[in-house]
């Protein structure tokens, strides 16, 4: 099988040039003809020999992917794109517009294996993980195709960051990597439904990115019914790998909570909340939920209100999340799942 060029780190790139016995600074030519000029063929590497370039052809493939539905929203410029993969596998993205720039929410696996119970990307289980490349191609694809610059990056799509670490770590090297997109990694955001062990290694590379958690209930009891990972790594072990990452990075992390209402959206819930975060540096992202078909969850505006203004009473920082793309159903998962019925 040809080898994945696009996943390959500059280093990389440059030793399997030595390996084919070529010199190793063509490792770097090529690297900014994929990442900098980001070609799709062999054949467009003007200033590679073509006996090199039939070389590269029969050992490595640039690999791509493709756009098979493009939803624009009407209200308020939020795009999402479902891409299909090499091997027929799909997987979203949505660019959303602010006003401090796009930020694009990114897949890192096709499906979940998580099970939360009110997501809509982990009910058909999960096919595998993304490579570096699959996840650099889709900020590259929606640049090429809004000609918009790309600000921010959150991954908030299908999957789970931290189930896919060895990958989602390169594609973060090769992201801030100054050859390339260039983007500092104080633009990205990892969102994880809280895989103890991984956060703890994550906090030793001392990346400048925003870790959120998706925290979602103030009791094991509660959080296990809705989030399954919280029998393996249950809500205390999961805020001393947080406090010990705030430790290390010198970050504040940010709790997502989405607030479902009869679920846990009272005040005594919020109460619960603020108790548990005490002394922690954090900002909380409140979540209206959003609607799956499986579930009858909503969120009630009232509750949502008070459950925000008890947080604050209690001294901690909680924004409501503004709702983007709701008439072409942006969240994660939606459109994917609807495609492969
Ligand atoms: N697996 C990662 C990232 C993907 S989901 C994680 O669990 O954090 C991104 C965020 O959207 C998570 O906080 C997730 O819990 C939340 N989410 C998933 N489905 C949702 C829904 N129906 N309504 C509101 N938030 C949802």
């Amino acid at each position: 099988m040809k080898k994945d060029i696009l996943s390959m780190e500059l280093d990389e790139l440059c030793s399997e040039m030595e390996i084919i016995g070529e010199k190793k600074f063509r490792g770097k030519q090529i690297y900014e003809w994929l990442h900098t000029k980001r070609i799709h063929k062999f054949e467009d590497m003007s200033n590679i020999s073509s006996a090199l370039r039939t070389k590269l052809n029969e050992n490595y493939c640039i690999n791509s992917i493709n756009i098979v539905r493009k939803l624009e929203s009407a209200i308020d410029n939020t795009v999402k794109y479902l891409y299909e993969l090499s091997d027929g596998n799909h997987i979203e993205s949505v660019i959303m517009e602010y006003k401090h720039g796009n930020s694009l929410c990114i897949s890192t696996q096709v499906g979940c294996k998580m099970g939360c119970n009110f997501c809509a990307s982990t009910i058909a289980g999960f096919k595998r993980h993304l490579t570096p490349s699959e996840m650099l191609l889709q900020v590259y694809e929606a640049e090429r195709n809004t000609g918009k610059h790309i600000d921010s990056i959150v991954l908030m799509g299908i999957g789970e960051p931290l189930d896919n670490f060895d990958n989602v770590i390169k594609f973060l090297k090769m992201l801030s990597f100054e050859i390339g997109k260039n983007l500092s990694l104080r633009h990205v955001s990892l969102s994880t439904c809280g895989l103890v062990d991984k956060i703890y290694e994550l906090a030793e590379y001392k990346f400048g990115l925003t870790l959120s958690i998706s925290l979602h209930a103030t009791t094991d009891k509660k959080r296990s019914e809705i989030m399954p990972i919280n029998k393996r790594y249950n809500i205390d072990s999961l805020l001393k790998a947080c406090k010990d990452y705030i430790n290390k990075t010198g970050r504040r992390i940010s709790f997502e909570y989405a607030v479902i209402h009869g679920v846990n959206d009272t005040v005594t819930d919020a109460d619960e909340l603020i108790k548990l975060l005490r002394g922690i540096n954090c900002h909380i992202n409140l979540i209206p939920v959003n609607k799956i078909k499986e579930r009858n969850y909503r969120s009630d505006r009232n509750s949502l209100f008070a459950f925000q203004a008890a947080l604050e009473k209690g001294g901690l920082n909680a924004t409501i999340r503004r709702t983007l793309g709701s008439d072409i159903d942006a969240a994660c998962g939606q459109l994917r799942r609807e495609y492969e019925l």
